[in-house]
C-alpha cells in the first residue's frame, strides 16, 4: 500500500470510531442491489446479536440498479424500490414502491450505504457525477451524525458469464483492482466515512481452501458461506470488533469454513485494497467425503487431492455389461480401472453395478462413485411410444410423468443417467433418427425436452427415483445431408440460432444436468470439435455448468470428418473446445497424460473438466448413496401407475389421419377382418431404443381387437403378408374374407428396426408387398381401414387415397393394441396431431411447415406433382368437432417489456367429449432478418365435453414470444406488425417503440 492510501485509510477508520458498538442500537440502510442484499439482509443481524449489539438493518434494492438510476429515482422521487427492513424483533417487512425519501425519513439511521452496480463499479466514469450528487442527496435528508459509506463490490468468479465481465476482459484481477481503484477514489472524492470492503473480503477468501467458490452463479454470492463473508465484512467494519470468534454462524456451516471466512473479512477491514493470502488456513478435515460441506468447496477439496492419472480416468466412459443396440456393441469390459469416471451400463439389475461401484469405493485411492448412465429413451422396462409419438401427444405433463416413470425404473436398476432427451429439430423423415425427436419444430422439441427434463431429473437429483437427464445431440445432427445418418451438416449461423440452438437454449434453462455433442460436421467445424458451440455459446453465453460427453466414439471420428490427424490430435480438439468425457474414442485416456506435459491441454482445462463430472456425481447423491438397494423387479417395474401413464401416452399420441364418412368408430356387430405384418407383431411395435422392453409385455393388436370388440362381433384374423419380400402367397386368402368382412383393418408399416440410428431410409413409402396386398383389399373391400405403425412419417399418398380412414399409430410401446383397438371401437376418441409433416413424395424433402416465403409466391411448385404435404403439421382428427370463436386480446399495441393475452373461446360442436389442443403461432410480415411463413410459439391441450366452450389463453411475454434472434443470437424486437395465428383466426398486433 502506498503512503497516501494509508493515511487515508488512518483518517477514515478514526472518522468512524468505536463509538458505534457502544450505541443502544445501531441503524444500517443500505442503497443498492442484490449485492447489498447479499451482504447486510442475513447474518449481519445475528452476528451483532451475538454480540449483544441490537440493530435495525434495512435494504432499498433494484435489481442491477447503477448510481445514476439511483440518482434519477432520487430526483424523481420515484417508488421504485423494494424496502426490506428487518426491525428490533427480528421480523423482515417487506414494503413495495418505497421512495429514497421514505426510506432515508424512516429511521434516525447510523448508517447509510451506496454502491455502484456490479459491472459499473470499476468504471469511475459511471460514478461521476451521479455519486457526488447522490452524496449530496442523502446527506441533506439523513439525520444528523449519519455516516455515508461506501459499499465495495467483489468481482466476479473466474468463470463468470455476466454480460459485464467482458469490460474487464474476463479477468477476475483485472476486475478486483478497478473495483479497488474506483472505491478508493469514490470514498476520497466525497469525503465519505467509511469503505466496507466486501469485495477485498471475497478476495481473500478465495485464496483459502473455499477457492474460487464463492458464488452462486458467477456474480452473485453463495447464499450461505459467501453471505456470510460479506455481512462479517460489514460487522467488522461498522462495529470495529474483530469478527474473528463470534459465535454466530449459519446453521449448518463447517467450523473450518466459519474461520476462513471470518478471517478473510477481518484482513479485509484492516486492508481494504489489498488481498490477504490465506492459503495457509486449510481444513484438517476429509471436506470432499462431509455431506454438511457445499459441493463446490468438496469438489475443490477432492481435486486438489487427486493425481494426473485419477483426473484423466474420470473423463473417460467405459462400457459394462451387454449391449442389444447393434451399433453400440463395446466388449464387456472386464477389468475396468476403479478410478473410472463413467459407464455405460447395461443390465436391469443393479447386482453388477454395485459390484463394479464397490471396486471404485473399495480399491481406488479416493473413493470416487462411478457414474453409471444408459440410453433410456422411450421407457426403461415399461415401453412407452416413441418420442416422436409422444410429441403428437402435444401433452407435455404426460410426456414428463413418462420421464419420470422412466427415472424411477432406471434408479433403482443401478441407472444414474440418461442419454436423453434428444431434442434435434429435423426435417427429414429419411433420417432413422426422427423417431428419437420431438419432431420439425424447434419450439417443441424445446418444451418437450423441458418437461422430460423435469420428468427425470425431479425436483432433486438425489431423490432416490431421479436420474441426471442428457440433452442431445448438441448441435444440429437432425440437419444430415439427404437423411443419411452421421454425415456433413449444411447450417447457417442463422439457422444454427433460429432452429437448431432453440431447444438446447430451453434445455440448459431448465436445468439439464448434461449435453451429449454430436457426431455431425457444422459447416466444415464438427461439433465435438466446435469451440463456438461448445464452448462460446454454451458456457460462456448461457453458463452451462454440466459436462459435455461425446457421442459415441466422436472424438475419434474427427480423423474421418479430416479435421484430426490421430487420436491424440482429436482428443486435444476436443477437450480444448469443451468435450469433458470421452465416450469410447480412447483418447484421453491414452493420451490426455502427454498432452498435459506438452501445455497442448492446460491444467485448468483439465480441472475444470474433471470438476465438471464431480459436481453431477455430488448432485446425484453418489458420494453419500454410492450403492443401489436391492429391490425385486416387481418393485422395479410395470408398477400399476407406470403402466397407467403408458397406456395414456399411447391413446393421445396416435393419430387419425383420415375419417372419410364417419368410417370410424366401428359399429358392434360389424364383420371385422384384421390382417397385415402389423397385426400380429409384438417386438416391431417398440421401435428403436427399447430399452428393456420385454416381448411378452407387448400387447398385439388381433388380440387386442377381438377382446374389444367382444362375441357381439366377428372379427377374423389373417396376416397377409411380412413386412417386405415377394411372398404374396396369402394375398388371395385375404381377398377373399375382405369380401364377407363389412371392414378391413389392415395394420401396416416398418419393422422396429428400420429407424433410429443408422437407419436412413431412401425409400420411405410402404414395401412392394403391403402396397399390393392394399390393392387387392381395395378392390373388394366395403371399408378399409388403415392403421400405421412407423418411427418416420412416410409416403403413403395412394394408399392414403385408398383408404377411408387411416390411424397412425407409431411404435406405441407395450400398449398400442388396446389403444388400437379403443380407437376403433370409439372407447378412445384420438387426440393426436403431427409433430411432422407427411410428404406426398421423397421429392419434396425437406417439407415442413412455415418456410421462409419465396419470392414468386404464385409460381415455383413443382409440375409433376402437387406442391403441399400430404398431411400438414398439426393435423390430426377427432370423433367430435371444434369451433373457435372470436379471439380477444388484452392490448393491441405493445412495447417491449410488455405481457399481454390472448383468449380463444372453443367450443365442441360434436356429439362426444374430446380433447382438443390449440396451437398459437406468429407470424412476421416484414424486418430485418426474414421470418419463417408461421412459427409456433405456445399450444394447449385440453378435454372439452360435448356442447361445451372452453377458454384457451395465450399469455404473450413481448420480448421472448414476439421477438427474433440474429445470426449469433441476440433477440431483436422490432417496431411493426406482428400477426397472431389461432385455428382459422388471426390478429394483428402493433409493436411501438
Ligand atoms: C448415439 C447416442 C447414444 C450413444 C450411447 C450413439 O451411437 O448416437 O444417441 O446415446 O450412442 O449409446
Amino acid at each position: 500500500m502506498n503512503k497516501l492510501r494509508q493515511i487515508f485509510l488512518v483518517i477514515l477508520l478514526g472518522l468512524s470510531t468505536a463509538a458505534s458498538a457502544n450505541k443502544e442500537i445501531i441503524r444500517i440502510l443500505a442503497i443498492g442491489n442484490s449485492f447489498s442484499e447479499d451482504a447486510i439482509e442475513n447474518n449481519l443481524y445475528e452476528l451483532a446479536a451475538a454480540d449483544g449489539i441490537k440493530t435495525i438493518i434495512a435494504n432499498m434494492y433494484i435489481g442491477g440498479c447503477s448510481l445514476e438510476r439511483h440518482l434519477d429515482n432520487a430526483r424523481g422521487n420515484k417508488g421504485a424500490y423494494r424496502y426490506r427492513k428487518l426491525g428490533l424483533d427480528g421480523i423482515r417487512k417487506q414494503t413495495d414502491h418505497m421512495t429514497l425519501e421514505r426510506a432515508i425519513k424512516d429511521e434516525k439511521w447510523d448508517y447509510i450505504s451506496l454502491q455502484q452496480a456490479s459491472g459499473l463499479s470499476g468504471r469511475y466514469d459511471t460514478y461521476t457525477p451521479f455519486l457526488p450528487a447522490l452524496v449530496a442527496y442523502v446527506r441533506k435528508l439523513a439525520p444528523k451524525g449519519c455516516k455515508i459509506v461506501w459499499h465495495q463490490t467483489w468481482s466476479y468468479s473466474i468463470d463468470s458469464t455476466h454480460g459485464s465481465f467482458k469490460d474487464y476482459n474476463n479477468d477476475q484481477m483485472q476486475m478486483y483492482y478497478a473495483i479497488m481503484d474506483c472505491s478508493e477514489r469514490a470514498a476520497r472524492d466525497n469525503r465519505l466515512s467509511m469503505v466496507v470492503p466486501s469485495g477485498t473480503a471475497i478476495q481473500n477468501a478465495r485464496t483459502t481452501f473455499i477457492g474460487d467458490n464463492m458464488n452462486r452463479d458467477g456474480y452473485h454470492l453463495d447464499l450461505s458461506y459467501g453471505r456470510y463473508t460479506a455481512a462479517c465484512t460489514w460487522y467488522e467494519a461498522i462495529f470495529h470488533r474483530s469478527v474473528v470468534g463470534n459465535n454466530y454462524a449459519p446453521k449448518g456451516l463447517h467450523r473450518d469454513i466459519v474461520f476462513a471466512v471470518q478471517k478473510s473479512a477481518h484482513e479485509a477491514v484492516n486492508h481494504p485494497y489489498e488481498i490477504t493470502d490465506l492459503s495457509y488456513i486449510k481444513s484438517n478435515d476429509i471436506l470432499y467425503r462431509n455431506p454438511s460441506i457445499p459441493t463446490e468447496i468438496r469438489i475443490t477439496d477432492l481435486i486438489s487431492r487427486m493425481s494426473l492419472k485419477e483426473k484423466i480416468l474420470q473423463l473417460n466412459q467405459y462400457t459394462l455389461g451387454t449391449n442389444n443396440i447393434e451399433n453400440n456393441k463395446g466388449d464387456e469390459v472386464k477389468n475396468i480401472p476403479a478410478e473410472i469416471g463413467s459407464l455405460i451400463y447395461f443390465p436391469t439389475d443393479p447386482k453388477l453395478r454395485n459390484q463394479m461401484q464397490r471396486h471404485a469405493i473399495e480399491d481406488s485411492r479416493l473413493g470416487i462413485p462411478i457414474l453409471f448412465g444408459y440410453d433410456c429413451i422411450h421407457g426403461f422396462r415399461t415401453i412407452f411410444p416413441i418420442p416422436l409419438a409422444q410429441a403428437c401427444s402435444w401433452n407435455t405433463s404426460l410426456v414428463e410423468q413418462s420421464c419420470r416413470v422412466a427415472a424411477q425404473e432406471c434408479r433403482m436398476s443401478g441407472v444414474d443417467w440418461t442419454f436423453s432427451p434428444m431434442v434435434d429439430v429435423s426435417r427429414d423423415p429419411r433420417w432413422g433418427r426422427v423417431a428419437e425427436c420431438y419432431g420439425e419444430d424447434p419450439y417443441a422439441n424445446g418444451v418437450f425436452g423441458q418437461a422430460a427434463i423435469r420428468g427425470y431429473q425431479g425436483k432433486k437429483l438425489s431423490d432416490s427415483v431421479s436420474i441426471a437427464a442428457c440433452l442431445k445431440h448438441y448441435v444440429g445432427y437432425g440437419a444430415s445431408e439427404a437423411g443419411r445418418d452421421y454425415v456433413y451438416t449444411e447450417i447457417s449461423r442463422q439457422s444454427l440460432w433460429d432452429t437448431y440452438l432453440v431447444p438446447f437454449e430451453k434445455g440448459v434453462k431448465s436445468g439439464a444436468a448434461s449435453i451429449m455433442s454430436s457426431f455431425n460436421n457444422i459447416s466444415g467445424i464438427p461439433s465435438s470439435a466446435n469451440q463456438y458451440t461448445l464452448t462460446e455459446v454454451l458456457r460462456n453465453k448461457w453458463g452451462f455448468r454440466g459436462p459435455v460427453v461425446s457421442d459415441w466414439g466422436a472424438i475419434e471420428q474427427l480423423i474421418n470428418q479430416n479435421m484430426a490427424r490421430d487420436l491424440k490430435d482429436a482428443g486435444q480438439l476436443a477437450l480444448n473446445a469443451g468435450v469433458d468425457i470421452d465416450m469410447m474414442s480412447h483418447s484421453y485416456d491414452k493420451y490426455l497424460e502427454e498432452l498435459i506435459t506438452e501445455k497442448k491441454v492446460s491444467m485448468e482445462t483439465l480441472d475444470e473438466a474433471v470438476r465438471r463430472i464431480l459436481r453431477i456425481k455430488f448432485q446425484l447423491g453418489l458420494f453419500e448413496h454410492p450403492y443401489t438397494p436391492d429391490s425385486t423387479p416387481s418393485d422395479r417395474f410395470l408398477r400399476a401407475n407406470s403402466i397407467e401413464t403408458a397406456r395414456q401416452m399411447s391413446a393421445e399420441s396416435m393419430v387419425l389421419l383420415k375419417n372419410n364418412s364417419s368410417t370410424l368408430p366401428l359399429h358392434k356387430g360389424m364383420k371385422i377382418l384384421v390382417t397385415g405384418p402389423i397385426a400380429n407383431a409384438t417386438h416391431d411395435l417398440l421401435g428403436c431404443w427399447w430399452g428393456h422392453g420385454v416381448d411378452s409385455d407387448i400387447e398385439r393388436l388381433n388380440e387386442s381387437i377381438q377382446k374389444e370388440f367382444g362375441p357381439d362381433s366377428e372379427v377374423r384374423y389373417l396376416k397377409g403378408c411380412d413386412f417386405d419380400g415377394d411372398d404374396a402367397t396369402h394375398i388371395q386368402e385375404v381377398e377373399k374374407l375382405s369380401r364377407w368382412a363389412d371392414v378391413v383393418v389392415m395394420c401396416m408399416g416398418e419393422k422396429g428396426s428400420w429407424s433410429g440410428e443408422n437407419n436412413s431410409h431412401a425409400y420411405i413409402g410402404l414395401p412392394d408387398i403391403q402396397r399390393s396386398l392394399i390393392k387387392r383389399v381395395k378392390s373388394v373391400a366395403k371399408k378399409l381401414v388403415l392403421v400405421l405403425a412407423n418411427g418416420r412419417p412416410m409416403t403413403i399418398t395412394e394408399e392414403a387415397e385408398m383408404a377411408d380412414a387411416i390411424i397412425e399409430m407409431w411404435q406405441p410401446g407395450l400398449y398400442g393394441g388396446s389403444t388400437v383397438a379403443g380407437i376403433l371401437s370409439g372407447r378412445i376418441n384420438p387426440s393426436g396431431h403431427l409433430a411432422m409433416t407427411f410428404p406426398r413424395s421423397q421429392g419434396q424433402i425437406p417439407i415442413y411447415y412455415g418456410r421462409r416465403n419465396s419470392a414468386r409466391r404464385h409460381q415455383g411448385f413443382y409440375k409433376d406433382l402437387p406442391s403441399d404435404a400430404l398431411y400438414d403439421f398439426g393435423h390430426g382428427l377427432s370423433y367430435t368437432s371444434f369451433s373457435y370463436g372470436n379471439p380477444t386480446i388484452s392490448k393491441k399495441e405493445v412495447r417491449s417489456g410488455d405481457k399481454f393475452t390472448v383468449t380463444i373461446p372453443v367450443t365442441n360442436t360434436g356429439e362426444r367429449d374430446g380433447m382438443e389442443t390449440v396451437f398459437w403461432y406468429v407470424s412476421d410480415p416484414y424486418g430485418s432478418v426474414t421470418r419463417p411463413d408461421k412459427e409456433l410459439r405456445h399450444f394447449e391441450k385440453k378435454l372439452i365435453r360435448k356442447g361445451e366452450t372452453s377458454e384457451f389463453q395465450f399469455n404473450v411475454n413481448v420480448d421472448s414470444d414476439l421477438c427474433f434472434v440474429d445470426s449469433e443470437g441476440k433477440r431483436l424486437l422490432e417496431p411493426g406488425e406482428m400477426t397472431i395465428i389461432v385455428g382459422d383466426k388471426q390478429i394483428v398486433i402493433n409493436i411501438i417503440k
